[in-house]
């Protein structure tokens, strides 16, 4: 039963420790068939070494395990959160990738410094507000996803595709569960550079709107002219 979706989660989570974003297990990728409002996610505490295509698990929306012999990732009630609370997503990203993951611990945005960023993400990749002891206590997992979920009450999630998770790590997301990967990939990039350009240059101020807006809306949106034209 859908193996194609398995087969996608399986790619992306073996794309996580190729791109140095995973060390250990920490971390995950999440595919979602929205039609069948079903997602593959990988297995909880296996290996990237030893994870088969078969052993992704395959999970609905109200959290039901659909198939698959191991536990989902611990991690799963918060990509069901996200794909319950961003419609268009199709993909969802977990690392604790070492530059991104330094400005979570330190509760700070990863700011918008150059137009690297701005290719990717349009403004500053926000940081949740710090977590409640009863909500570490209670459903953790799907407390994470409600932060992230009320910090984006004003953003658009796809104009912002990453979010850190105070005190924790990121998550990234896109329409497929592959963006969502380079997105991880570009979040911890973005996170590298700023960390040296703040070291150049301490206080540095955030890229002007205009080039922000500029490298932004030549990659996303309507007026979008970089690449090559989708047939
Ligand atoms: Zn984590």
């Amino acid at each position: 039963m859908l193996k194609e979706l398995k087969r996608e989660a399986y790619e992306a989570n073996l794309l996580l420790p190729k791109y140095g974003l995973i060390n250990l297990t920490f971390g995950n990728a999440s595919a979602l068939n929205r039609g069948r409002g079903i997602f593959a996610i990988k297995p909880s505490g296996v290996d990237y070494d030893a994870l088969r295509v078969e052993d992704m698990v395959l999970v609905d929306l109200e959290g039901e395990k659909v198939e698959g012999k191991f536990n989902p990732s611990s991690d799963t009630p918060t990509h069901r959160r996200l794909y319950l609370g961003f419609e268009k997503i199709g993909g969802v990203v977990h690392t604790h990738s070492s530059h991104a993951t330094a400005f979570a611990q330190a509760g700070r945005p990863i700011p918008a410094l150059g137009t690297t960023h701005a290719d990717y993400f349009h403004g500053e990749i926000p940081v949740t507000r710090k977590m409640t002891a009863k909500e570490i206590a209670r459903a953790y997992e799907w407390e994470t996803g409600n932060v992230i979920i009320e910090r984006f009450k004003k953003l658009d999630p796809l104009e912002c595709p990453a979010v850190l998770v105070n005190r924790h790590a990121p998550f990234t997301w896109g329409e497929t569960v592959a963006k969502a990967v380079e997105i991880a990939v570009a979040a911890e990039y973005c996170a590298h550079m700023a960390l040296m350009s703040l070291r150049v240059a301490p206080g540095l101020a955030s890229i002007e709107t205009a080039l922000l807006k500029k490298h932004f809306h030549r990659k996303h949106g309507p007026g979008a002219y970089y690449g090559q034209k989708r047939s």
